[in-house]
């Protein structure tokens, strides 16, 4: 497989490391609200970069972590009286339910930032000893980057701009989780206790207080990957501070490199701006199942276009992806007549060839769903003899694996359980007394437990997510 390289700038041969398997490390959520259809953007991209690694004959070990110990999760909690345990729990499950219902495979590891609280002391304890970070007078440790010459490779920060920016544009030590090329500075690896955060924090060697967001990834890659890892990947919003951050922490505590490939997904957009929590114009699953579409629909139609690209979002993305997953469920029961079918055994690809080796250069998935329906459209099924046909269905279907589409109807015999059908019944009362705070509420209430309510002018029926 090939795969552009954030860090080369370059396409380039993708191979695994020594132990034949490739460790991949993805950054995870922040457990703090939703996840947006732009997060799983991200999450869906790095599962088909994964599928189609399984489909190529390699083993991926994948470590994605949950973020529950940072600003926004404590700031959140602290300010609706929730314990961090129990608030980020919610957010997580909410989250885990998002990606069984996209069918986005789960990783080997999800270690979550507040149980390897030791580690990551232990990996600052050693930046400290080798001089690549210092305590200051409050408690808080910082990484100077001035002692690390690698620093900006990834993101391509001039060294002049470095090497005068101790401090941010403020003047002040930075302190922040997140922050833009403007603050570049030495930054927090350790957080000394504020009042704001509640009872968020651990004795360490400088004190009570909680780890910096960056050392997390750090500590925890190094814990379940080792210290060097195949690839590492995340948004492109990532790159800077983040991901240059740890390579910065990782490279300077293991003295080794840390990651051989960086793959960065490009930003989902809504009319044109970043759909983010911050700028308030999201979509999360629930929004979506809630108008109608399948999370197969969701699916396709965030995966359609190639993930180094920008995509915006419309309604008539997911209008297209309806259609073309209909075409692409009739052709399968055409091919298959219900029968099983083996995937993964091709050994010299016969109808699917361009479609898979599309995948196989730098995930261009639009190439590959391009070559599929060329094939769907120019095969003639019927005059194919009965071992060509299941050779046909056996290719289809494997391409299906790596993008991730279920096309059987599994859903169509799912029972509803009285108690949702009786919230669904209450809400649907609500609505028709126009109270329709109360609907809302029984509506998201209903998305929690996993059901979606579609409305017709006089009726309802509820949906399995
Ligand atoms: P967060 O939960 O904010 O840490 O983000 C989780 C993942 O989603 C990260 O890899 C982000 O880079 C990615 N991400 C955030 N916003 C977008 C977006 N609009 N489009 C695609 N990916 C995004
Ligand atoms: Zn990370």
């Amino acid at each position: 497989m090939k795969l552009f390289n954030t860090l080369s700038e370059k396409k380039e041969e993708l191979t695994p490391g020594p132990s034949g398997k490739f460790t991949m490390y993805f950054c995870g959520p922040t457990v703090y609200s939703y996840a947006h259809i732009g997060n799983f953007r991200t999450y869906l991209l790095q599962d088909v970069l994964v599928r189609t690694l399984e489909a190529d004959g390699y083993n991926p070990c994948v470590a994605r972590n949950i973020t529950d110990v940072d600003d926004k999760t404590i700031g959140r909690s602290v300010r609706s009286n929730v314990s961090l345990k129990n608030f980020t729990e919610k957010w997580t499950r909410i989250f885990h339910r998002d990606c069984d219902a996209l069918n986005i495979k789960s990783p080997n590891f999800e270690p979550r930032a507040a149980e390897h609280i030791n580690e990551q002391i232990d990996m600052v304890k050693t930046l400290i000893d080798k001089g690549f970070a210092y305590a200051a007078h409050d408690g808080s440790v910082y990484f100077k980057i001035s002692a690390f010459d690698g620093y900006g490779a990834l993101s391509n920060l001039r060294e002049r701009t470095l090497k005068t920016q101790e401090l941010d544009s403020a003047g002040k030590k930075n302190l922040a989780d997140e922050y833009d090329r403007d603050s570049v500075s030495d930054f927090a690896l350790w957080k000394s206790a504020k009042a704001a955060d509640g009872e968020n924090f651990w004795p360490s060697p400088w004190g009570n207080g909680r780890p910096g967001w960056h050392i997390e990834c750090s500590a925890m890659a190094k814990k379940y990957l080792g210290e060097t890892i195949d690839l590492h990947s995340g948004g492109v919003d990532l790159k800077f501070p983040h991901h240059e951050n740890e390579i910065a922490q990782s490279e300077c505590a293991n003295g080794k490199r840390f990651s051989r490939y960086w793959m960065h997904i490009n930003h989902l957009l809504v009319g044109g701006a970043k759909m983010s929590k911050s700028l308030g114009n999201l979509y999360t699953l629930s929004d979506i199942l809630a108008k109608g579409y399948s999370a197969q629909c969701l699916r396709y139609a965030l995966i359609a276009a190639h993930y180094s690209q920008q995509l915006n979002f419309t309604f008539n993305n997911l209008e297209a992806a309806k259609n073309a997953t209909g075409r692409l469920r009739n052709f399968f029961n055409k091919i298959s007549n219900g029968a099983p079918v083996q995937r993964f055994a091709i050994a010299e690809w016969e109808f699917f060839g361009d479609a898979f080796a599309a995948l196989l250069d730098d995930i261009n998935t639009p190439a590959c769903l391009g070559s599929i329906f060329k094939v769907i459209n120019e095969s003639t099924v019927e005059a194919l003899d009965g071992m060509q046909k299941s050779k046909l269905a056996g290719e289809f279907s494997t391409l299906m694996y790596c993008l991730g589409l279920q096309l059987d109807d599994a859903e169509a015999s799912i029972e509803i359980p009285e108690k949702i059908q009786k919230v669904a019944a209450d809400r649907w009362n609500a609505k028709q007394s126009k109270n329709f705070q109360e609907a809302d509420l029984l509506r998201r209430q209903l998305l929690d437990s996993g059901w979606v309510i579609n409305d017709t002018k006089d009726n309802y029926s509820i949906e399995k997510m």
